[in-house]
């Protein structure tokens, strides 16, 4: 794995223990299955529970509530070790962790806590977070879906769209509006009558994700289920940092992996009687791809050290998100012209990679978005609307 800058050094024994634990399962048990299920889009079930068993599902909550009581530097790397194996496995356990069991955690009762976080860390149950609607992408305030108070439940109506891990999820955390216009969150179980999450098909991007709707048609939800910690869009933007930072690690992972593909078959490649890694051309793409992964890797350990001060501000995680998806998807590109004809192939993870990041810049905030972030915060002016 490339690391110009031994930037192994910043890392605690314990941190590496956790990244090299992940990094041999994703060896033995992901590389050599994704490539076929992304070719079929299928989502690999099975490795739910092991992900669960590896402690990739909210490793950073307390360990009362079956999480991992990791350090964000430790979540960062895990992220970054699943998605050098493929960006839907890494997603799989971002949305289950950051966007399903962290609001559960920091905005749900005590006994919405006991009730799903032990079984969503452990795998059993699946989780999905509704915030996307089909009218409401980059501005999910605009958001419609909504519900109406009647006695101890409330009656849900709405739809989400775009939604990671919904056709097989258990659970969904959704984001509603109330009487008085205010985004609560909502949790819904599979089951509730009027509630159904039909697949979205046809994607050339995490393949090995499944993607699905979230209808609501009058869904009768006990109002126990209704978080009650937070109230506005706090609630989902909060939810929004944790992900995003960890798919700032997790897009440096699949670019790691590009670039150590091309450096090897660079190396092993002969055109014109020598290793096309002797040309030029080809020695400058690898020099930037090494130049900006390291940059990146520095970036992410800075992030992660102010995640775990506490001082890390969001506009500072939508820096490392933007920064991550762009060298990645660059790299993914370079990679996979590096690799000629073989570079369209499933034989090498590489076009993967670079279909997988289309969605991975997209999501979370689009780049744009998180470009006018830091313009926002950096000027003091609003340039969204
Ligand atoms: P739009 O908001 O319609 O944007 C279209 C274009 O306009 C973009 O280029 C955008 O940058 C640009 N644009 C928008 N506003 C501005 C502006 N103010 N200034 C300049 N340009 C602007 N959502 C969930 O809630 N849960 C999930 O689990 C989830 N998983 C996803 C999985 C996949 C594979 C994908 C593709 C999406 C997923 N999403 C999920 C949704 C994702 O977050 C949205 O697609 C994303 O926020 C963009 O919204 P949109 O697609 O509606 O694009």
């Amino acid at each position: 794995s490339p690391d110009y800058y031994q930037v192994d050094d910043l890392f605690t024994e314990e941190q590496k223990l956790v990244r090299d634990a992940v990094r041999t399962y994703v060896k033995k048990e992901i590389s050599p299955i994704i490539e076929d299920y992304a070719q079929k889009a299928e989502f690999p079930q099975h490795i739910v529970p092991q992900l669960g068993e590896l402690g990739c599902f909210g490793p950073t909550i307390p360990q009362q509530y079956g999480g991992g009581g990791l350090d964000y530097i430790s979540y960062g790397l895990m992220m970054q070790e699943l998605e050098r194996g493929d960006s839907g496995v890494r997603s799989t356990a971002s949305v289950q962790g950051s966007l399903v069991m962290f609001p559960i955690y920091a905005f749900g009762s005590e006994e919405q806590k006991n009730r799903y976080l032990p079984k969503l860390a452990s795998g059993e149950w699946l989780g999905c977070f509704g915030l996307t609607e089909p009218d409401h992408g980059s501005n999910p305030a605009g958001m419609v879906t909504s519900f109406k108070e009647a006695g101890d439940h409330i009656i849900l109506n709405g739809a989400k769209m775009w939604i990671s891990n919904a056709p097989f999820a258990q659970v969904a955390v959704v984001w509603a509006k109330d009487e008085a216009g205010e985004v609560r969150g909502v949790i819904v179980e599979r089951g509730m009558e009027g509630f159904s999450t039909p697949a979205t098909h046809g994607k050339w991007s995490l393949r090995a994700s499944t993607t699905g709707e979230l209808v609501f048609d009058n869904v009768k939800v006990p109002k126990l289920n209704i978080l009650p910690g937070v109230k506005g869009m706090r609630g989902p933007l909060s939810c929004l940092s944790k992900a995003r930072y960890g798919i700032a690690w997790g897009a440096l992972g699949a670019a790691m992996d590009c670039y150590d593909t091309a450096l090897r078959y660079s190396k092993e490649r002969v055109q014109f009687d020598r290793a096309i890694g002797g040309f030029q051309l080809q020695q400058k793409k690898l020099a930037e791809m090494i130049t900006e992964i390291t940059k990146a890797q520095l970036l992410v350990w800075r992030l992660g050290s102010l995640m775990d001060a506490g001082k890390a501000t969001p506009a500072q995680v939508s820096m490392a998100k933007r920064n991550s998806c762009e060298i990645a998807t660059n790299i993914a590109r370079n990679a996979r012209q590096m690799l000629g004809g073989m570079g369209i192939t499933g034989e090498y993870s590489v076009m993967r990679h670079m279909m997988n990041l289309e969605s991975v810049i997209t999501y979370e905030g689009t780049h744009d978005i998180h470009l006018l972030i830091t313009g926002m915060d950096v000027t003091g002016l609003n340039a969204f609307k």
